[in-house]
């Protein structure tokens, strides 16, 4: 089965019925649609948008913007506990200071640091993320416990370079058939990427994602260093030594893509590679300039927006990284048209669905799909005055996460008032305290 053909087990979804009322809807439908509407929410999934709905249960959302849940194309919710560890320091030192700890790491405090991420993604109204770590495990109990989605990669190097106990290939198998059947995880392969994969590695985990339908998720052409670095060992650069050992695909989506040429951005839309732009921790590593997204868009690749880990944002919220998104490309190209506020709602919705390869599902709100949703505050005072005529600019460049007021996944509420319904916020505030003082030694 091609991931971009896949769908999400059922849940254990509300048979009850649900009616949002009263809302501004963000369709992001084909016609990107902006409707004042009820949306009616049956087994987990939309079954209805229009006029005076009735269902069993109302939730009303007057003076409230419905949006399809943010989808986070790239990270690493476990590094949560670990902000300001890494700060003002290049890739290459970066990435040393972040093994260093990552080798210190225990399945309690990745669960920890899973659960603080996970709580921060629906409070900003994120509903889906795309994650990469070891002890995915962990993330995936999180994501469980939680009730957001996630699409888990197992993180994958060379036997060698890991510090992963057992083979990170056999790991990621384990991982996936436990967790294939889950409806709100979906687990997949994530090798590190061509500095610390093999031929032999990458070709093992497209071989596996293969054999159990899942998907792949790499950091691929972050740096110039990363690119050049291949080139001496190899001859070619990532891009086309992977199209050249045949592990490009479909599967794959990709986190970063920053130094791409125009043949490059050919060769990921001819094997139908998703990209997770990372624009904030792309700024702040310095990685070197800014992604070529409007060349990708232009191609024909789906791009999605992705925060990347707490210690390279050091925020999850993606309202923040829509509007960096815009800004970052408008100065960086000289032109305040090169990117529209359209065009950066769908990055972190319909066009974030479809980098991941999830877009029958997720990502808009049209009858059918899964009902993730989020429902946003409009009266505060930084979303005021909001009509629909500037809706979708006022979510692309004045909304912040904390505007968010009520989250729902596969049609259960897990946000409500702000709070997470499912589970005790304190409590997880708490471990997260506890395990990254013992984590970090403070
Ligand atoms: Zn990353």
């Amino acid at each position: 089965m091609s991931p971009r053909t896949f769908i999400y087990h059922p849940g254990d979804a509300v048979a009850m019925s649900l009616v949002i009322k009263n809302g501004l809807v963000a369709t992001q439908d084909p016609k990107r649609d902006v409707l004042r509407a009820d949306v009616l929410i049956e087994d987990g999934r939309i079954a209805a948008i229009g006029k005076s709905i009735k269902g069993a249960k109302t939730l009303d959302a007057s003076g409230c913007a419905v949006i399809p849940g943010l989808v986070n194309c790239h990270g690493h919710a476990a590094m949560a506990l670990m902000k300001g560890v890494a700060d003002d320091l290049n890739l290459e030192q970066f990435l040393g200071r972040t093994f260093a700890v990552d080798a210190r790491r225990t399945r309690q405090d990745v669960r920890a640091g899973a659960m603080l991420g996970c709580l921060e993604m629906l409070l900003s109204g994120t509903t889906t993320f795309m994650d990469m770590y070891y002890h995915e495990d962990a993330v995936a109990e999180a994501v469980e416990a939680t009730g957001i989605r996630g699409h888990l990669g197992w993180a994958v190097l060379d036997d060698d370079k890991t510090t992963q106990k057992g083979s990170p290939l056999k790991n990621a198998d384990r991982f996936i058939s436990r967790f294939k059947s889950s409806p709100l995880v979906r687990p997949l392969v994530a090798p590190q990427g061509v500095y610390a994969c093999s031929e032999e590695t990458l070709l093992g985990a497209r071989s596996l994602a293969e054999e159990h339908g899942a998907g792949l998720h790499m950091h691929l052409q972050e740096t110039r260093y990363e690119v050049h670095e291949h080139e001496k060992k190899t001859g070619k650069r990532p891009i086309a030594w992977l199209e050249g050992i045949g592990f490009l695909n479909d599967r794959l989506s990709a986190a970063h893509c920053v130094w791409l040429t125009i043949n490059e951005i050919r060769i990921l839309k001819k094997n139908g590679v998703g990209v997770a732009h990372c624009p904030v921790s792309n700024a702040k590593l310095a990685s070197g300039g800014i992604a070529p997204v409007p060349e990708m868009r232009r191609e024909g690749v789906p791009v999605g927006l992705g925060t990347d880990g707490s210690a390279s944002n050091n925020c999850l919220d993606m309202f923040q990284e829509m509007k960096f998104c815009a800004l970052a490309h408008k100065a960086h190209r000289w032109d305040a048209t090169v990117m529209n506020a359209q065009e950066i709602l769908d990055m972190a919705t319909i066009d974030a669905a479809r980098a991941i390869g999830a877009e029958r599902a997720i990502g808009s709100i049209e009858r059918g799909k899964r009902a993730d949703l989020a429902i946003v505050d409009i009266t505060a005072p930084n979303m005021a005055p909001t009509h629909s005529g500037n809706l979708v600019s006022n979510l692309a460049y004045s909304c912040i996460g904390a505007n968010v007021r009520d989250v729902i996944v596969d049609g259960k509420v897990v946000v409500r008032g702000r709070a997470l319904k499912a589970f005790d916020e304190a409590k997880i505030m708490k471990e997260a305290e506890r395990q990254a003082r013992k984590l970090l030694a403070l």
